[in-house]
This record gives C-alpha cells, sequence and structure tokens, in this order.
C-alpha cells in the first residue's frame, strides 16, 4: 500500500523542510510506502530552491513540480494529483498547520474500515476571528441553500483518499476548480473526523477576505443555476409591486380628485428597478464569463519543471 502526500506550496521556503522531517517521522516505522508530492505554485521566494534540495537527498521518495507561474491552490492540487502514484492520496498544507499523524490516522481509518473511500477532517474549534466565522457559516449556509450538493462546513481541503476518488477528480477538467465541490460531487463514502488546526510553522497565511470571497462566488456560480433563476422572481415581483401601485394611485384620483405628485417616485422607481437590472446583468455575466473560460479550453496549470524518479 502506498500513499502520496500532494502538499502544494506558495512561499513556504522555511516550511518544507520541517513539513518533510514532520513527515518522514510521523511515518517512520509505521511500515508505510509513501511518497511526497510537492507542488511549487510558482512561489517568489526560494522555495523552488528548497525543494530542488529536497529532490536531490531523497531523504524519503519526493517528487516536485514547479509552476510557470502563480496560478492558486486549487491547480496545485491537481497537478500534485496528476504526478500521485499511491493507493491513497493525501491533500494536505505546507505549512504544519495541519500535521502529518493526522494523515497516518486517516490511513488507518481507510485501511480497517472498506465502507469509507474519503477520510475529512474538519476544524475543530476555529481560533480565526467572530466576522470570518460569521461568514464562512452564511457561505456554507447560502451554497447548500442554492446549490444540489451539500457541504458540511468547517470542513476543510485536508483529506486523505482513495485511488478510486482521485481518478474520479482527475476526470474533472473544469477550469475554476472548487474542490470542496468536487469531492461533494464526486460522492463515496466519507468520513468526518475533527482536528485541531495548528498555527502556521513560519511565513503568513495567502487568504485575504477579497480572495476567500472570490472563492466563495466560485464555489456558488460553479455548483449552481439558481441565482440565474433569481431574475424571473424578480420580473414577478416588481410586475405585482407594479400593479398594486397602479391600483393605489387609481383609487387616491378618484376619491380624491388631485394629481398626485410624482417627481421622488419616479426617481425610486428608477432606481430600484434600474439596480435590480445591475444585478441580474451582473449574475448572468458571471456564468458567462464563466462559460467563456472555460470554452477557452486552457489547462488549469502550466509545469515548467517536473523531478520524478523511477518506479
Ligand atoms: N497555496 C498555494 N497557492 C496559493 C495559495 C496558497 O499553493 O496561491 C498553498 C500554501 O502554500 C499552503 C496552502 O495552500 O500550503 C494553504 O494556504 P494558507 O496556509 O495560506 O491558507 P490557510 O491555512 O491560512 O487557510
Ligand atoms: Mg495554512
Amino acid at each position: 500500500m502506498k500513499l502520496s502526500l500532494v502538499v502544494p506550496c506558495y512561499n513556504e521556503a522555511e516550511n518544507v523542510a520541517a513539513f518533510q522531517n514532520a513527515t518522514i517521522e510521523a511515518f517512520s516505522g509505521c511500515g508505510y510506502d509513501y511518497e511526497i508530492v510537492f507542488v511549487d505554485d510558482g512561489s517568489k521566494d526560494a522555495t523552488l530552491h528548497q525543494l530542488r534540495k529536497l529532490f536531490q537527498a531523497q531523504a524519503c521518495p519526493v517528487k516536485v513540480i514547479s509552476f510557470s507561474r502563480n496560478f492558486g491552490k486549487e491547480a496545485a492540487i491537481f497537478a500534485g494529483l496528476h504526478q500521485a502514484s499511491g493507493d491513497y492520496v493525501s491533500f494536505i498544507d505546507a505549512d504544519l498547520q495541519q500535521r502529518p499523524e493526522i494523515v497516518r490516522d486517516m490511513v488507518k481509518i481507510l485501511d480497517e474500515d472498506p465502507q469509507y473511500d474519503v477520510v475529512a477532517a474538519y476544524q475543530d474549534r476555529r481560533g480565526e476571528g467572530k466576522v470570518l466565522s460569521f461568514f464562512k457559516k452564511s457561505f456554507y449556509k447560502v451554497i447548500n441553500g442554492l446549490s444540489d450538493i451539500n457541504l458540511k462546513s468547517d470542513a476543510s481541503d485536508f483529506r486523505t483518499f482513495r485511488r478510486s476518488v482521485a481518478d474520479s477528480i482527475l476526470a474533472l477538467g473544469e477550469y475554476h476548480r472548487f474542490s470542496k465541490g468536487i469531492f461533494a460531487w464526486v460522492g463515496y463514502e466519507t468520513c468526518f473526523i475533527p482536528y485541531l488546526a495548528q498555527e502556521r510553522f513560519a511565513g503568513t497565511t495567502k487568504w485575504n477576505f477579497r480572495k476567500l470571497l472570490n472563492y466563495a462566488i466560485d464555489g456558488i456560480i460553479g455548483y449552481s443555476t439558481k441565482p440565474l433563476r433569481m431574475a424571473t422572481f424578480l420580473s414577478g415581483l416588481s410586475a405585482v409591486a407594479a400593479i398594486l401601485y397602479l391600483i393605489v394611485v387609481i383609487l387616491q384620483k378618484l376619491i380624491t380628485g388631485i394629481d398626485i405628485p410624482g417627481y421622488a417616485t419616479i426617481i425610486v422607481l428608477i432606481l430600484a428597478l434600474g439596480s435590480m437590472q445591475l444585478l441580474c446583468i451582473g449574475i448572468i455575466g458571471e456564468y458567462v464569463g464563466r462559460t467563456f473560460e472555460q470554452s477557452k479550453d486552457r489547462p488549469v496549470y502550466l509545469a515548467k519543471e517536473v523531478l520524478t524518479y523511477d518506479e
């Protein structure tokens, strides 16, 4: 039985060696074959240099893929999956927030319980701020309400799964990748285990609020067409409002007989309808844009260098 650990790295020069050491320590003496597939996602620091050193030393089997530029974490794990040859594959971050020992526990669950194909870790307790936490919770509510897939809130990309699942994921060549959604879409029996995210070993997080928001929109647009239907509902709503208001105006005219001063009403209506229309165009634009991106059929990533060994 062989395990491949797929590790996306973006500016993680100080972490990769420590990550490898922690992995070797976690797996020493437990009898598993394993390899580490590092993906350098166009880092601007010395990450690639460090990874080359690890590849040359081969303290444990190491493969390295390096991108021509930064393509994002989703592309990085997709590239790693292409190179991973294990019967089990793990997605794990390079910053040691997710401990390799947990992967050992995940593998154990897969070994002992043939019913499960995926073991996913979810964050037990969040060390993050209330605002971010609130937005994350709202995101899961929105996406689960809108789409056909069901995402477990707090579940991370930190997962270990069987070859069959890896092959299913590789078969999905979509350009805008959202791995939480991909996992939910491919299905398979998933066992969720809690884990405690550690402090980052070195460096800083690559996520900020804007990136997270874009990621959330990618998830919602990628897995649901319900926002498009909103335009239909809004048109119905404004038609009903228009009819009701017309009745009010006619009654006012009949009862009081005076002209209704209309300036403010017209301005408010123009603004309200205009913004509704812009919103709907924006939503349609999101889908058209993604269709455009996908129709160009560009690769998800470009690897400029792949260091691998004979298996
Ligand atoms: N990462 C990547 N490409 C990116 C951003 C991040 O490969 O464009 C990697 C990063 O090196 C790390 C993992 O994705 O191994 C998670 O990133 P980070 O630790 O910044 O996210 P957080 O743990 O704060 O959610
Ligand atoms: Mg991290």
